[in-house]
């Protein structure tokens, strides 16, 4: 399969192009040939998205755009199975989690689809102010114009419907960047809203590298915002050279989820399996520390190995198969060598720390401290550590100890601990008996601290794609 970028309807994959080949990171099986983008094509697809914005889009009425959404979630839930498997394929995604991306997907089309028709202001009491009297004052929300879509890896259709669906539903066209590990489920996806009615123009499709076409498209003229998922140093480049840009940046975090000596144990520890190695841990709010009060450390940790050993490692394409490969054999090199820091730190292994290729085993740590790299930083592996904790207090500076702050995960039956230790998490969100790793399409969804800046959740990501405009009228008291 030979795919390339499509830029005004029209696919680019003249054989002049460099290319780029994706594999199976399970078994190396070729599937796709890229036709890369080059500076120029970004240029066209900028123009292309900005004339389209200017014509047509803006002007597009919500039941329209509404229904383009709406078909095209009724298209993908069509072809569940095909998008599942090219998502398994490119990304190697155990099947059953990448049927589950699909879901959750057309679940944002749909959000999106119905919000689109919801799009609302309000009227200001104009008279609240001294000297406000006769007259009236509206806020309108307007779309932006040409919203740039920088996606990742890790959930190559469902993050990118997480920018292209509210950027549509409020009436902005996209440049669209996705993952040049993982561009074949986007393609397709863009395949599909062609055929669901959307003009040409209104989703222009850039296949190639960050520095070839995603640095160029931040820092573009005719680019009004840039809503970006990825790693945080990419983040914090884009932040610095955006300019006058909105931005919103989904970034990275080392999540923790914290075991009260009330909690469930059995419940915890079958849903931290979960939580740490779903997709190999390369999720952004995984699982990474799990801090376990001291009178249920041994009872917890005894469960959660056992529950560990039970994961079926295999080919991602196999119905039973609950760990495949790492996105590819140098990130699965990079995860063991923080498994090998750690243990010359003195942290023990207690299951797992193997690598073959790009697969790494689903591995626990024990006898962890700040000082090393699976605490510290993002380990976005499959690679978890279990911590002891005395009190509420002690593991609350444990966890706000970090310089991420996405999602955390708290375990207790106590519902004024649950919101004490809610309120006190330096979090963009925070789930009681629930993984730290668990998300809901409609629900606020963002970090604090370097974990990044604004919301998606579709609701939230049309606030962040619209702008307020006022219109004040002043109503003469005179004329008849
Ligand atoms: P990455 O930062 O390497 O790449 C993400 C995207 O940025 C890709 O499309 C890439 O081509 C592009 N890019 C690279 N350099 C660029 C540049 N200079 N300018 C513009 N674009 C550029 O991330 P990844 O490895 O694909 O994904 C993993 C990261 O994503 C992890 O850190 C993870 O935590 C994060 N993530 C965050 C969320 C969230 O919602 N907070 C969700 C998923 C993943």
């Amino acid at each position: 399969m030979k795919i390339g970028s499509i830029i005004n309807g029209r696919e680019r994959i003249e054989d002049n192009r460099q290319t780029m080949t994706v594999y199976n990171p399970f078994d190396n099986e070729k599937v796709a040939e890229l036709k890369l983008a080059a500076n120029k094509d970004l240029d066209d697809a900028v123009t292309s998205s900005f004339e389209t914005f200017h014509s047509m889009m803006k002007a597009m009425p919500a039941h329209e755009r509404a229904d383009i959404l709406r078909k095209t979630a009724d298209l993908l839930e069509g072809k569940t199975e095909e998008f599942a498997t090219t998502i398994s394929k490119e990304a190697g995604k155990p099947i059953k989690y990448s049927r589950g991306e699909v879901a959750r997907s057309i679940q944002v089309l749909r959000f999106a689809s119905e919000l689109a028709k919801n799009i609302t202001g309000e009227v200001l009491p104009m008279d609240a102010a001294i000297g406000g009297r006769h007259r009236i004052g509206l806020v309108k929300r307007e779309p932006l114009g040409v919203v740039g879509a920088i996606t990742p890896f890790n959930f190559p259709l469902n993050l990118s419907l997480h920018k292209l669906a509210p950027a549509l539903a409020a009436g902005n066209t996209v440049v669209f960047k996705p993952a040049e590990k993982t561009p074949v489920s986007a393609y397709k996806l863009v395949k599909l809203f062609q055929e669901a009615g959307l003009p040409d123009g209104v989703i222009n499709l850039v296949i190639g590298t960050g520095e070839e076409v995603g640095a160029p498209l931040v820092t573009h003229d005719h680019v009004h915002k840039i809503s970006f998922t990825g790693s945080l140093a990419v983040g914090k480049n884009i932040r610095e050279t955006a300019g006058f840009k909105k931005v919103t940046l989904e970034l990275g975090s080392n999540s923790p989820n914290i075991l009260f000596e009330d909690a469930d144990i059995e419940d915890a520890a079958t849903e931290l399996v979960k939580g740490a190695f779903s997709f190999s841990g390369q999720v952004c709010i995984s699982a990474q520390r799990i801090y376990v009060h001291q009178d249920i450390y041994d009872a917890f940790l005894g469960s959660y190995i056992q529950k560990i050993n039970a994961l079926r490692i295999g080919d991602p394409l196999e119905e039973h198969t609950d760990i495949g490969p790492m996105i590819n054999e140098e990130e699965a090199k990079r995860a063991k060598q923080w498994i090998d820091d750690a243990v010359e730190k003195g942290a023990k292994i207690e299951v797992g720390g193997e690598r073959n290729g790009a697969v790494l085993t689903p591995t626990l740590m024990t006898n962890v401290d700040e000082n090393m790299k699976i605490i510290a930083q993002e380990v976005f592996a499959p690679i978890v550590s279990v911590i002891p904790f005395k009190t509420e207090e002690e593991v609350i500076g444990y966890s706000n100890d970090s310089i991420y702050g996405l999602q955390a995960g708290v375990f207790t039956n106590d519902i004024n601990r649950a919101m004490r230790v809610a309120d006190r998490l330096e979090m963009g969100g925070v789930w009681i008996n629930e993984i730290s790793t668990y998300r809901q399409d409609n629900h606020p969804y963002g970090g604090v601290k370097q974990s990044g800046v604004g919301r998606e959740g579709v609701k939230y990501a049309i606030e962040d794609m619209t702008e307020m405009k006022f219109i004040g009228i002043k109503i003469d008291q005179n004329k008849q």
